[in-house]
C-alpha cells in the first residue's frame, strides 16, 4: 500500500519577473511502514518537497496521490483537513509554543481534532510515557534541553497516531548525542508502523532510513537501500 506516490511534480517559483523551477518532475512512490531520508545540497528542492507532501504546499503540475487518494488539485480545506487527520511535523527548530507546558503542547492535535478530555489525557499520557518525558509534563520548553524539546515534538507529531510523519532537519539543532537519541526514537516510531519522511544533512541520520533518496536540481538523481536496515527485517 502506497502512502505516497507522484507523478512528474514539478514546483516553480514565480518572483517579479524571476522564475525559479525548485522542482523539476520527481516520481516518488512511498509505502506504509517505510522510512526514507531525503538528501542533496542546499537549494535542491528538498524543503520544497516536503511542504507538497506535508500538503502545506501544492504543485504547479504532477500528480501527487495520498493514500491512493489524488489530491493534485485539492482545495486548501481538503488538505488541511487531511493534514490534521493523517499527517504529524517534526522541525529543526521544534516550533513548540512558549507558553504551553509540555502536557499542553502534546495535546493540541488532539484539540483540533475535538477529542474528549478523558481520552486526550489517555494519550497524551502514553505519548510522553514513550518519548521518556512524562516528568517533565508541567515544565514549559524554555526549561528543557534541545533533546528534550525536540522529544516534546515528535510526542506531539504522534499523539494523534497519524499515517504519515514528516520530518525537517530533527537533528539539525542538537549535539551528536541528543541527535542519536531522537533518530532512536523516530525509528522506534517507524518500527511500530508509522511511515516516516525526513529531510536531513547528516549521513549518520540517514543511516537509520531503509532508503535515501538524492536530490539535484529538483530531480530524484540516486536512490540507495539501507542494506543495513534491509537486511535486519
Ligand atoms: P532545499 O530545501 O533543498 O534547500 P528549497 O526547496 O528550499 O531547497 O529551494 C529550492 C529552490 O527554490 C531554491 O532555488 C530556492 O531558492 C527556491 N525557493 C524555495 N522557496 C521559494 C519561495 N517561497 N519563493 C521563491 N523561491 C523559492
Ligand atoms: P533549508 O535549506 O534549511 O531547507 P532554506 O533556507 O532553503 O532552508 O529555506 C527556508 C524557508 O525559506 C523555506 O520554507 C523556503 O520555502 C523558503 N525559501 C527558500 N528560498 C527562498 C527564496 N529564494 N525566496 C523566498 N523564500 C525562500
Amino acid at each position: 500500500e502506497l502512502v505516497i506516490e507522484t507523478q512528474n511534480l514539478q514546483k516553480k517559483y514565480i518572483t517579479d519577473t524571476v522564475e525559479t523551477t525548485a522542482l523539476a518532475g520527481v516520481d516518488l512512490s512511498i509505502k506504509r511502514g517505510e522510512f526514507v531520508a531525503i538528501m542533496g545540497p542546499s537549494g535542491c528542492g528538498k524543503s520544497t518537497l516536503l511542504n507538497i507532501l506535508g500538503m502545506l504546499d501544492s504543485p504547479s503540475s504532477g500528480v501527487f496521490k495520498f493514500l491512493g487518494q489524488d489530491i493534485s488539485n485539492a482545495t486548501e480545506r481538503q488538505r488541511a483537513k487531511l493534514r490534521k487527520h493523517n499527517l504529524g511535523f517534526v522541525f529543526q527548530s521544534f516550533n513548540l509554543i512558549d507558553e504551553l507546558t509540555v502536557e499542553e503542547n502534546i495535546a493540541l492535535p488532539l484539540a483540533y481534532l475535538g477529542v474528549s478530555k478523558a481520552e486526550t489525557n489517555k494519550r497524551v499520557q502514553e505519548a510522553m510515557e514513550r518519548m521518556g518525558i512524562a516528568h517533565r509534563r508541567n515544565h514549559f520548553p524554555q526549561q528543557l534541553s534541545g533533546g528534550q524539546q525536540q522529544r516534546v515534538a515528535i510526542a506531539r507529531a504522534t499523539v494523534s497516531n497519524p499515517a504519515l510523519i514528516l520530518a525537517d532537519e530533527p537533528t539539525g539543532n542538537l549535539d551528536s548525542v541528543h541527535g542519536r537519541e531522537v533518530m532512536a526514537m523516530l525509528a522506534e516510531l517507524n518500527e511500530s508502523g508509522t511511515t516516516v519522511v525526513m529531510v536531513t544533512h547528516s549521513p549518520s541520520d540517514a543511516e537509520y532510513a531503509h532508503r535515501i533518496v538524492n536530490l539535484f536540481d529538483g530531480q530524484i538523481v540516486t536512490e540507495n537501500l539501507n542494506v543495513k536496515r534491509h537486511a535486519a527485517e
